[in-house]
């Protein structure tokens, strides 16, 4: 078997083969010291690493697991097109190495925009209702790491890890994973939406939606997001769904009935009955789109048996992850507010949704996508707008074409402590009862070593204008 790439799922894969008594070879192309120590612990158990960069298969190849971010048209992945030796990836192995009639069921998340937070808000429900549950996959642990460690749990086999099995795994999947997969059969499973992402890697947005809609064939119960076109399409085929949508539910949907969550579908009629599951105040922190978020994760929880009050309690415990519509300050009557995780045009068109008054901060890698219609629909309730990073130039070009009269002001340059500007220059546009929210709808990595470090400069450069 070949495992490429030594990274976090990688080696994972290497282990989990090797553990069952497979021959792996992995290959890496970057030799430094992270993959040399990987290397050596992945020796111990007759796992053998080639560094460099490979474009022809092993000798002998049955097998080759790839690491997500792999590209499809990786000259390696060809060669073994080539030779009919089959590609997977490490979820499909994951699913693979599972033990069918036994191993924990999965509920699979995926979509755009919303992914961690679903599965986050899924895991609180099914704790809430006394399950034992682990968020995997995109998040915490590779998932053949959690499917290995359950399976040896359920064995009774010591020191792999999990002291007991898993009743159900929330999962996580992204598009690279879902890529590199064709026979998972989740117990149900969710595309929260579809927008353009990522089209860079896939080659098109077709490429990307449809390697999104590999999460639905095998899977028992098919949830989509009525709401939302490309979901709705892509569960469209079949015949076992589930909608949720932030109006008024049919039978056979989830929805909001005034300030209520409620649940028409996994009622014992649903034509005649609708459960209850939770107030619109427990979603935290309030938005719509975290509303939406939250019914994907209560169909996947009711979809597994979780009661309705479980559903509630879950939404009550859930802890979002950082940077996701994090207040920050109230400044002077001004709430700032960081959404560094919005890096892509969608996720920005969301938060900015959720602010009736807004000095919004954007600009970062925009990764080829277009920011017209997120402008156009922001653009009554823009009252101002600081643009940072490689692509704010295009972003400035969009506001002139759609919101001609919102004050821009262009933050050149690339030097940390760039944030202090960044916040000082939306603090002079803000008025009291403004939101200053960060939502960069690009990328990071122009500026910043990542999302999170770009957030934490936004907040620590709020925090120093609080102090002034
Ligand atoms: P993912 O794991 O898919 O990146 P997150 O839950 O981390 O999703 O949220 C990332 C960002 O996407 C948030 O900061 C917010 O801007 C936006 N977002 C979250 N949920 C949704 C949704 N359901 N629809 C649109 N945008 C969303």
């Amino acid at each position: 078997m070949v495992v490429a790439g030594l990274g976090v799922s990688g080696t994972a894969a290497a282990r989990a083969l090797a553990r069952r008594g497979e021959h792996v070879v992995v290959l890496e192309s970057a030799d430094g010291e992270r993959q040399r120590a990987a290397a050596a612990d992945l020796a111990s158990l007759g796992v053998e690493v080639r560094f460099g960069e490979q474009d022809e298969l092993p000798e002998g190849a049955s097998l080759v697991v790839v690491s997500p971010g792999w590209r499809p048209d990786h000259p390696l992945a060809a060669a073994a097109h080539r030779a009919g030796v089959e590609v997977i990836g490490e979820v499909e192995l994951a699913w693979r190495l599972r033990d069918d009639a036994r191993g924990a069921p999965w509920l699979a998340i995926t979509g755009t925009n919303g992914k961690t937070t679903a599965v986050r808000m899924l895991t609180a429900m099914l704790t809430a209702a006394g399950h034992r549950a682990a968020a995997v996959g995109n998040v915490g642990d590779p998932i053949v790491t959690a499917v290995t460690r359950e399976g040896a749990a359920r064995e009774g086999v010591a020191g792999e890890g999990a002291a007991e099995p898993y009743d159900v795994l929330a999962v996580e999947l992204s598009s690279f994973q879902l890529h590199w997969s064709k026979s998972l059969a989740p117990l149900a499973a969710v595309v929260l939406n579809v927008a353009p992402d990522h089209i860079d890697w896939h080659g098109s947005f077709e490429e990307y939606a449809a390697a999104k809609a590999r999460i639905y064939p095998g899977a028992q119960t098919v949830i989509y997001n009525a709401d939302d076109e490309g979901s709705a399409a892509l569960a469209a085929p079949y015949g076992r769904r589930v909608g949720f949508t932030l109006g008024v539910p049919r039978p056979g949907q989830l929805g909001v009935v005034e300030d209520l969550l409620v649940d028409r579908a996994f009622t014992a009629d649903p034509v005649h009955e609708a459960a209850e599951l939770a107030g619109l105040a427990d979603v935290r922190p309030f938005a719509p789109h975290n509303v939406a978020n939250a019914l994907a994760a209560a169909a996947l929880a009711r979809a597994y048996g979780v009661p309705p009050e479980a559903v509630r309690r879950g939404l009550a415990e859930f802890v979002p992850d950082p940077h996701r519509i994090a207040h920050v300050a109230t400044v002077g009557a001004v709430d700032y507010v960081d959404d560094s995780k919005a890096t892509n045009p969608h996720a920005a068109a969301a938060s900015l949704a959720a602010y009736r008054s807004i000095v919004w901060i954007a600009g970062g890698l925009l990764k080829g996508a277009e920011v017209d219609d997120l402008v156009r629909q922001a653009a009554p309730r823009l009252r101002g707008a600081v643009l940072l990073g490689a692509d704010r130039e295009r972003v400035r070009e969009a506001l002139a074409r759609h919101a001609p009269d919102v004050p821009v002001v262009d933050v050149p340059g690339q030097e940390t402590g760039i944030m202090d500007r960044v916040v000082t220059e939306a603090a002079a546009l803000a008025s009291p009862g403004d939101t200053v929210l960060l939502a960069p709808a690009g990328a990071s990595l122009d500026m910043f070593t990542s999302y999170g470090a770009r957030g934490e400069a936004f907040a620590a450069a709020v925090r120093r204008l609080a102090q002034r």
